[in-house]
């Protein structure tokens, strides 16, 4: 039987990578469109050979589909999120998943007691250079690991300089952009969870409305780990990395905070360097695979929700750092649903 997908938000990341994912997978199917302008709707269906274009969420939460995906402006995954629970849909949402992270643990509480699959879309957890990291971290190939260092500051593209740099109120700036990813990454290849964040925040030049496009976070892990992160909207030529450095080596991965499979991983220590090998599907696709395989009862969504609100706690800490010029602890209280 397939999955049948409703897409809420005639979105460029869906167009550009999960329409793609979906239909990747053998029981994956795109049922309908939600856009919130009737002609967006009907345009975006048929450039994307969608079958339905509806321009109300009762209408998408009405057609005969088994999950949404939700890639809409950031301050409406909260009530979409809770009414595709409700209507009994399971949900893969894009980061972040609310404004706060006090709206997305009470989103992710309701999914949990309506029994749904509800998955978080950050995909750099999929990406096999992370995996690859992940592992040789866990089989003790650098030895204890002592610090991290991310850059993840791009240039945003020009047909994307839009909400995220003009629109506080729809969840603008770098920090929830691309920090959220920053602390799923560091969260997922280290295998521990941060417990404070210090950090500065400036506006360089492309964001307005006092929102930020540039961020440098330091962190602190429950081992004892301290990382450094570098999130930009305006850096056109900086490159991306993530290295991890421990007692007995150092993985140093190069072009791996991105979208697509690339980039490289070099172990270095006293035998060398080696270059590790690392699987090059493509990162949505992998997300929906694991998302359809929880569907049907085995294993969970590659992030989940309880990922989604760690992830969206970390970036609200360094915002309240920014702001206040002091360190803060991450402590979402998992669980507590409240
Ligand atoms: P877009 O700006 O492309 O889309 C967001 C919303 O803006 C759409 O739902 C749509 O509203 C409206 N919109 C889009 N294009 C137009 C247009 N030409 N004219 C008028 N309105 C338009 O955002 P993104 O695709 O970049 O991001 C969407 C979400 O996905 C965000 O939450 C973001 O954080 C997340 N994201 C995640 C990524 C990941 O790798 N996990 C990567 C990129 C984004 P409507 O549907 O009502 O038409």
């Amino acid at each position: 039987m397939s999955v049948r997908w409703g897409l809420i938000g005639a979105s460029t990341i869906a167009k550009q990578f999960m329409i793609d994912a979906i239909r990747a997978q053998a029981d994956g199917e795109i049922a309908a469109v939600m856009s919130s302008n009737p002609e967006r709707a009907e345009a975006y269906a048929r450039e994307n050979g969608i079958p339905a274009a509806v321009s109300t969420l009762d209408a998408l939460l009405g057609a005969d589909i088994d999950a949404v995906y939700i890639s809409t402006t950031n301050e409406l995954h909260l009530e979409q999120g809770l009414a595709a629970i409700k209507a009994g849909k399971h949900v893969l949402c894009e980061k972040p998943l609310a404004l706060t992270s006090a709206d997305a643990k009470k989103m992710v509480s309701v999914a949990r007691k309506a029994g749904i699959v509800f998955g978080t879309n950050h995909h750099l957890r999929n990406a096999g250079a992370h995996r690859a990291m992940r592992e040789a971290i866990a089989a003790g190939r650098i030895g204890k690991p002592v610090a991290a260092r991310v850059f993840h500051s791009v240039f945003l593209p020009e047909n994307l300089q839009g909400w995220r740099i003009t629109k506080p109120e729809a969840g603008g700036g770098v920090v929830l952009d691309i920090t959220v990813h920053d602390a799923d990454t560091l969260r997922f290849v280290l295998g521990d969870d941060p417990v404070e964040i210090s950090a500065f925040t400036q506006s360089g030049g492309m964001a307005g409305s006092g929102l930020e496009d540039g961020a440098m976070c330091i962190w602190r892990f429950k081992s004892g780990v301290i990382a450094q992160s570098h999130e930009g909207f305006t850096t056109k030529f900086a490159g991306t990395g993530f290295e991890v450095h421990g007692s007995e080596g150092s993985l140093i991965a190069t072009n791996v905070m991105t979208q697509k499979p690339v980039g490289s991983v070099l172990l270095r220590s006293a035998s060398g360097e080696e270059e590790l090998n690392f699987d090059r599907e493509d990162l949505y696709t992998r997300s929906l695979r694991q998302f359809h395989a929880a569907i049907r009862g085995e294993g969970q969504p590659s992030a989940t929700g309880e990922d989604g609100i760690w992830s969206l706690a970390s970036a609200e800490a360094a915002l309240q750092s920014a702001k206040t010029g002091k360190t803060v602890s991450i402590d979402p209280k998992l669980g507590s649903g409240n």
